[in-house]
């Protein structure tokens, strides 16, 4: 069945799923930063290109769009009116990919933190998690 959704729309699509240096991953990069961890971006080696690597910890940090991985009970993620069918296959395609990278991950001996974009707003909270998890 085609699809109603034009190439452009499409493109714009994939290219805010895969894009990278995002405001909330500039912020938690920031952080780790200022917190004095040293990490490694977007190892394309690694499952699913992780944004962040701190190979000394053995982990691996997505930092997910509420909207674009749907985040459960999020404001941010909302079922877009138009193209329902299109916006539900896209979304679900996503959220398989993003759990089949994070078991691979795993299985590889990596812990797999995931930080999503309103948790990235809140840098006391953030800090107090990124503190516990990185020890
Ligand atoms: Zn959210």
């Amino acid at each position: 069945m085609p699809e109603k959704i034009t190439a452009a729309q499409r493109s714009f699509t994939m290219r805010k799923v895969k894009s990278q240096d995002t405001t909330p991953e500039l912020a938690v990069r920031r952080l780790l930063f200022r917190l004095g961890f040293r990490f490694r971006l977007h190892r394309k080696d690694l499952p699913g290109t992780p944004d962040i690597v701190l190979p000394k910890f053995g982990v691996a940090i997505f930092v997910h769009g509420c909207f674009w991985h749907q985040h459960r009970g999020c404001r941010r993620s909302t079922m877009p009116v138009s193209n329902v069918e299109y916006w539900h296959r896209k979304f679900e395609a996503n959220m398989n990919r993003d759990l089949r990278n994070k078991k691979c991950l795993r299985k590889a001996g990596w812990r797999v933190l995931t930080i999503w974009e309103c948790e990235s707003t809140d840098t006391g909270a953030l800090k107090s998690r990124l503190k516990s998890e990185l020890r």
